[in-house]
């Protein structure tokens, strides 16, 4: 797949870090499985894995109120 960000990458299947601001608190969820660009890096997830990062974010900010290092 071509990546849609610079179009020009090639998207391949590695692990990268998902990080995301949830209220007040910055939570980062790391080796998520995705598709990542070789050129700008950008990384794509699958509907599954959104759904599990979804609840890894939501269990953290629920345990804390501040940062939050997931492994998943
Ligand atoms: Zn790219």
């Amino acid at each position: 797949m071509t990546c849609v960000i610079c179009k020009t990458g090639n998207c391949k299947p590695g692990k990268t870090h998902f990080s995301t601001f949830v209220k007040d608190a910055f939570v980062v969820v790391k080796n998520v499985a995705a598709s990542i660009c070789g050129n700008c890096g950008e990384a794509y997830y699958d509907t599954t894995t959104v759904d599990h990062i979804q609840k890894q974010v939501e269990q953290a900010y629920n345990n804390t109120e501040e940062v939050e290092v997931m492994k998943v």
